[in-house]
């Protein structure tokens, strides 16, 4: 855990957030700011700031993370018609929080390329 660290905070309880789903190293809740009806965010419960700090032994984690996220949009219908998976890193694609999140958007039409 960071003590600067909002997710972490998040995590731990210390600030709310609508939890949506968690396990022993996963945890994952609604964004604050949803861009589309469904935007949920798959958090590791350790620190990574970004993708750029993953290890090979990160590996099984981002794929429960993935899969995670593929289990949330198929609960909520999304697994049909399609949803977008996001991993932001750094500033300049938009990382605002430096604990790596899994966006999940679904429940409208996507447009490509992403602004
Ligand atoms: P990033 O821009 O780093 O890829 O995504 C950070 C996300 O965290 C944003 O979509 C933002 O709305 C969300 N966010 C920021 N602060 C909070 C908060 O306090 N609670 C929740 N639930 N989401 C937050
Ligand atoms: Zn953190």
């Amino acid at each position: 855990m960071s003590d600067s660290c909002l997710f972490c905070k998040i995590i731990a309880g210390q600030i709310p957030s609508k939890k949506v789903y968690e396990d022993d190293r996963l945890f994952a809740f609604d964004d604050i700011n949803p861009q589309a009806p469904m935007h949920v965010l798959v958090v590791p419960k350790t620190h990574v700031a970004t993708l750029n700090d993953l290890a090979k032994a990160h590996d099984d984690l981002v794929g429960a993370m993935v899969r995670t996220a593929a289990q949330i949009a198929k609960q909520r219908g999304h697994d049909g018609p399609g949803y977008r998976t996001v991993f932001n890193c750094n500033a300049q694609a938009g990382q605002t929080v430096f604990h790596i999140h899994l966006h999940v958007l679904g429940g409208r039409v996507m447009t490509w390329p992403p602004g």
